[in-house]
C-alpha cells in the first residue's frame, strides 16, 4: 500500500440499513483488498438502534469521530417511527449542515432486462441539499413550516446566493467531465425571487466553466420531458425540493427506488454515501431489499475519495465493484424481485462477489 488508509465510517442506519449498509461494507471491503486500497472501517451506532442500545440516536462524539474520517457510508433513516423523545433525533440534516454536504450527487442510469422505461439513460441530477423548502434544515433554529393560527400553516423557503452558487459549481464540475452540458431546472416564472437568485447564481458559476453549455428547463417541463424523453439530459442542477421529487421519477424510470445511489459532497475532503430511498420498514428483514443503491453510492464514495486524493488503486476498486455489480445485475438468480430478478438479496451480493473473485481472484 502506497497511501495512507482511507478511513470510512459505517453507519448502519434503520430497517432495511441493517441489511444493505453490511452489504455494501462487504463488497467494497473485498474490491479494496484485491485492488491494494487500505481502508480503515470504522462501524459507528446511529438511528433506532444506538437510541435502544445507548440512549441517543445519534450518541454524543459522533459527529466529531465522523470529522476525523475521510468519509462515511449512511444507512436510510426511519426517522418517522421513532418515539417522541428528544434524544431520537433525525440525523440527516445535522450530518448534512455539519459537514457543509451541500450537493446531492444522483445518478440515474438503466441496466438492461431490469425493467427500465428506457435501455439509454444515463443521467445526473445534482440536487441542493441545505437548503430550500426543508423545514429541518433551512434554519438555525426552530422550523421553517410554523402555523400562526389552528387553520394556517407558513412554509418558508430559502435560497441563498452562496448556496446556490455552491451545488452549480458542483454541478458544473461533474457537467465538464461529462458531456459539457447542464440544464437548470426551476420555476422563475412563478418564484421570481427565490428561483430567480438561483437561476442568476448558476450563470454566475458559469462563467468560471466556459466549456459547459448551460440551458434552462421549467421544472413542471423538466418533469414531463423526464419521462418521455430522458436521454435528452445528461447533467442537472436543482433546488432541495425539486430534486427530492425528480430524483425518485428518475428512479422510477430505471426499476424503482432500489436502483437510486447518492453521493453527498461538498468544497470539504469529506464526503457520505446515501442512497435516495428510504429505510422501507415494509421489506426490512425479508431479504429482498434491493442493495444496489447503496453498493452504488458507496461504489461512487470510494471513487470520488480515489479522485481526490490521487489514489490509483481506489480507482481500481471501484471498477471491481462497477464490474462485479453490472455481471449481477445481468442475471435474474443474482437479483432482487423489484427489478425483475428470482433472487434474494444475499444472492444479488454474492453474484457481485463471485464476479469480482472471478476478475480478481484476491477477493474474499
Ligand atoms: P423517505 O421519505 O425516508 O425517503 P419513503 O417514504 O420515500 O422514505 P421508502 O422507505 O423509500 O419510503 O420506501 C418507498 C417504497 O419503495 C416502499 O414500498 C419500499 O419497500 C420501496 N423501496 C425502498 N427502497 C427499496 C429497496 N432498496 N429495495 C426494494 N424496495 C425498496
Amino acid at each position: 500500500m502506497t497511501h495512507a488508509p482511507l478511513r470510512i465510517g459505517v453507519l448502519n442506519g434503520d430497517d432495511i440499513g441493517h441489511e444493505i449498509v453490511p452489504a455494501s461494507h462487504a463488497i467494497a471491503d473485498a474490491a479494496a483488498r484485491a485492488s491494494g486500497l487500505a481502508i480503515d472501517w470504522r462501524p459507528m451506532p446511529l438511528g433506532r438502534k444506538a437510541l435502544d442500545e445507548l440512549g441517543h440516536t445519534m450518541p454524543p462524539g459522533t459527529l466529531e469521530t465522523l470529522g476525523t474520517l475521510d468519509g462515511f457510508i449512511l444507512g436510510p433513516i426511519g426517522h418517522m417511527a421513532y418515539p417522541k423523545v428528544p434524544e431520537a433525533i433525525n440525523p440527516h440534516p445535522i450530518l448534512r449542515k455539519s459537514f457543509d454536504l451541500f450537493a446531492n450527487v444522483r445518478p440515474t442510469r438503466s441496466y438492461p432486462g431490469l425493467g427500465c422505461l428506457y435501455d439509454d439513460i444515463d443521467l445526473v441530477i445534482v440536487r441542493e441539499n441545505n437548503e430550500g423548502f426543508q423545514p429541518d434544515r433551512n434554519v438555525v433554529a426552530g422550523s421553517g413550516e410554523f402555523r400562526p393560527t389552528h387553520d394556517t400553516t407558513i412554509s418558508v423557503r430559502v435560497i441563498t446566493r452562496e448556496g446556490s452558487r455552491k451545488v452549480a459549481r458542483a454541478a458544473l464540475e461533474i457537467a465538464r467531465a461529462r458531456k459539457k452540458r447542464l440544464t437548470v431546472v426551476h420555476k422563475n416564472t412563478v418564484f421570481k425571487l427565490g428561483c430567480g437568485m438561483f437561476v442568476e447564481e448558476c450563470y454566475e458559476a458559469g462563467k468560471e466553466f466556459p466549456d459547459v453549455a448551460i440551458e434552462e428547463v421549467i421544472v413542471d417541463t423538466f418533469a414531463m420531458k423526464l419521462v418521455r424523453e430522458p436521454q435528452r439530459f445528461d447533467v442537472v442542477v436543482t433546488t432541495n425540493m425539486f430534486g427530492d421529487i425528480l430524483t425518485d421519477e428518475a428512479a422510477g424510470l430505471v426499476g424503482g427506488l432500489g436502483m437510486a445511489p447518492g453521493l453527498c459532497i461538498g468544497r470539504g475532503e469529506i464526503a457520505m454515501a446515501q442512497a435516495t430511498h428510504g429505510s422501507a420498514p415494509d421489506i426490512a428483514g425479508k431479504g429482498i431489499a434491493n442493495p444496489y443503491a447503496m453498493i452504488e453510492s458507496t461504489r461512487m464514495l470510494i471513487e470520488w475519495l480515489g479522485r481526490r486524493r490521487s489514489i490509483p488503486a481506489a480507482a481500481r476498486a471501484s471498477e471491481l465493484m462497477k464490474a462485479g455489480i453490472e455481471a449481477a445485475l445481468a442475471d435474474p438468480a443474482t437479483r432482487t424481485p423489484d427489478i425483475l430478478g428470482t433472487g434474494t438479496q444475499g444472492d444479488m451480493v454474492e453474484g457481485i462477489l463471485a464476479a469480482m473473485r472471478e476478475r480478481a481472484p484476491v477477493a474474499a
